[in-house]
């Protein structure tokens, strides 16, 4: 039972008001169910906003820092993690952070006997906004 929280729990684990909470859920923004005159959301709904907002942020950067490309949903190819990626300059090696990296480069090491580094013609000038 313990993957459904109130607003209350939810506010709390993320320093924030209970209101903000019942915003995103009347705006849609946050998926719940209503039992009786209080809201349930399940966990994974709530990851799925965080998700959405780190994404939305992140997209931000990415056009911050390279305002010529044009930028598309992706996603990391170590954890899954939704990602901006550039629509032209496909990079099949295409991570969220350092640490994904990291584990990316050691597996695909481990598989090919070299290191990431060694794609860097694949991952053209373009490199994540991390
Ligand atoms: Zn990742």
């Amino acid at each position: 039972m313990s993957e459904f929280s109130s607003p209350e729990e939810i506010a709390e684990r993320l320093a924030i008001s209970p209101k903000t909470v019942r915003e995103w859920l009347r705006a849609g923004e946050l998926v719940g169910i209503k039992v009786g005159k209080s809201w349930r959301i399940h966990d994974l709904d709530l990851a799925r906003l965080l998700d959405e907002q780190l994404f939305n942020a992140r997209l931000a950067r990415a056009q911050k820092i390279h305002p010529d490309l044009e930028w598309t949903r992706g996603q990391c190819r170590e954890c899954g993690m939704l990602m901006p990626e550039p629509r032209k300059f496909h990079n099949p090696h295409w991570v969220c952070s350092a640490k994904c990296r990291d584990a990316y480069d050691d597996k695909a090491a481990a598989i090919t006997g070299r290191g990431t580094e060694e794609f860097a013609d694949c991952a053209g000038t373009v490199v994540p906004p991390y």
